[in-house]
């Protein structure tokens, strides 16, 4: 199965990606992960470092190739779950014309709502448990709004293709993967 979860950040994608790629034995996929990845006093890891730290989201330019190699390896023939990819209609477009090349498809998206309150509430309590860079009160408020206005449109890109399955992220976790293992059959 090839999975693409999307949710603004703190829905959780990252907690039940990895409890889902247990359960289905395909790889999961973070683009926020293999960013960060990034050694940090690197050319590749300054530029990444200025867009992850301000909560902006990194160029295509970059993030596309580092998506389609990782795609290409053996381990990931079998399917995969996407986390944090496409974050952008391009991005999706992109993705699209890819897996046709490869005579691959999407079978499902997941969309993880959750209301704002929420999400800033669990940001900053992973900001003091993980220490994350890019949970501060000002990238969050960035990274929400890029949310809102960049990766709310991929929806409804994959909406028209009749693949989105929206399940409620505000529960708890164990609840949540749940409708997840419902919601993927
Ligand atoms: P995440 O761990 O998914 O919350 O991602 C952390 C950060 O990595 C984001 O705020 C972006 O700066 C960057 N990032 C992750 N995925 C992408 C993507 N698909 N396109 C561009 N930037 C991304």
């Amino acid at each position: 199965m090839r999975i693409v979860f999307i949710g603004p950040p703190g829905a959780g994608k990252g907690t039940q990606c990895g409890r889902l790629t247990e359960r289905l034995g395909i790889p999961h996929l973070s683009t926020g992960e293999m960013l960060r990845g990034t050694e940090r006093n690197s050319p590749l890891g300054k530029i990444v470092a200025s867009y992850i730290d301000h909560g902006r989201l990194a160029p295509d330019y970059l993030v596309l190739p580092i998506v389609t190699q990782r795609l290409s390896e053996a381990d990931c023939l079998g399917g995969c779950l996407l986390d944090g990819f496409p974050r952008t209609v391009n991005q999706a477009e992109k993705l699209d014309q890819f897996l046709a090349e490869n005579a691959w498809k999407l079978d499902v998206v997941l969309n993880l709502t959750v209301p704002s309150e929420v999400l800033i509430a669990r940001l900053l309590q992973r900001a003091e448990q993980e220490n994350r860079a890019d949970d501060t009160d000002e990238t969050i408020a960035a990274r929400l709004e890029i949310f809102r206005t960049q990766t709310a449109p991929v929806l409804d890109y994959y909406q028209q293709q009749k693949l989105v399955k929206s399940i409620d992220g505000s529960k708890n976790p164990d609840e949540v993967f749940e409708l997840i293992c419902q919601a993927v059959g």
